[in-house]
């Protein structure tokens, strides 16, 4: 998997996705949960692809900021993924059909306490379509799952600075919170804002959501002939019914 994880250039729009940080990154753990910690690697990344495939599902060309970090051990630089996006953009249309969003997960001081905790989406201070971005996301985000909601914030971080397009940093809770550390292993709780993310984003860009299909209960059947005359059907059936097969004639 490279760079574009669904669609090309050319698609009418693009998020380009990043996870922030590798499986190497020091620090960005939760304190020990029964002599464990969990590493914020361990949510964003696939939070990450699950927000890749829902794009995809609705039309909306992607990008992996992070790729390497699915497959190896590799921590993508920020300045890397800031020129990976930046790549991107060749004329002022670009930036209105092309996003950048990080997915994290917050820290405090790393230790646990119980008082803190929520979401917050931070754009770059002054960019009137990073704010937008940020607000539909977390229209969707609040709604969720129940958490403090810190709300939209403007802030300097490089990504959301340096990248040419509107983009948004998304913290979905805290892993220095018991309750939000012990959701970021949840695959239900990934799976939900990666979908609030994907609604956001459609709302961005003025698309219409395209929610999962649902697991239809599937039916396996034996077949063994399909006649024109009802005749030959009954014929064949009393064949197997003398084996001692419990056989019976379907009409299509
Ligand atoms: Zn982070």
């Amino acid at each position: 998997m490279g760079f574009f994880y669904y669609g090309s250039y050319n698609s009418p729009y693009i998020a380009v996705c990043s996870s922030g940080h590798g499986i190497n990154t020091s620090g960005k753990r939760t304190p020990e949960i029964e002599g464990k910690s969990i590493k914020e690697f361990q949510f964003n990344q696939p939070t990450k692809l699950k927000l890749l495939s829902a794009l995809k599902r609705c039309g909306i060309a992607c990008c992996d900021a992070n790729y390497e970090s699915t497959t190896k051990a590799i921590d993508v630089s920020r300045n890397e993924r800031i020129k990976r996006a930046n790549s991107l953009i060749k004329n002022d249309n670009d930036k209105k059909r092309i996003i950048y969003i990080e997915i994290h997960y917050n820290a405090y001081n790393g230790k646990f306490d119980d008082k803190k905790g929520g979401l917050e989406i931070f754009c770059y201070k002054g960019s009137d379509k990073g704010k937008k971005l940020a607000n539909c996301i977390i229209h969707y985000l609040k709604n969720g799952t129940k958490q403090v909601n810190r709300g939209v914030k403007e802030w300097d971080y490089d990504v959301i600075k340096y990248t040419l397009m509107p983009a948004a940093l998304s913290e979905n809770g805290f892993m220095d919170q018991l309750f939000e550390a012990k959701l970021m292993l949840n695959e239900d709780f990934q799976t939900e804002v990666a979908e609030e993310h994907c609604k956001g984003v459609c709302d961005y860009f003025g698309l219409v959501y395209i929610p999962p299909k649902k697991e239809t209960n599937k039916l396996y059947k034996v077949q063994v002939g399909a006649f024109s005359k009802r005749e030959n059907a009954k014929n064949l059936r009393d064949l197997l019914k003398k084996d001692g097969y419990p056989v019976y004639i379907v009409e299509d």
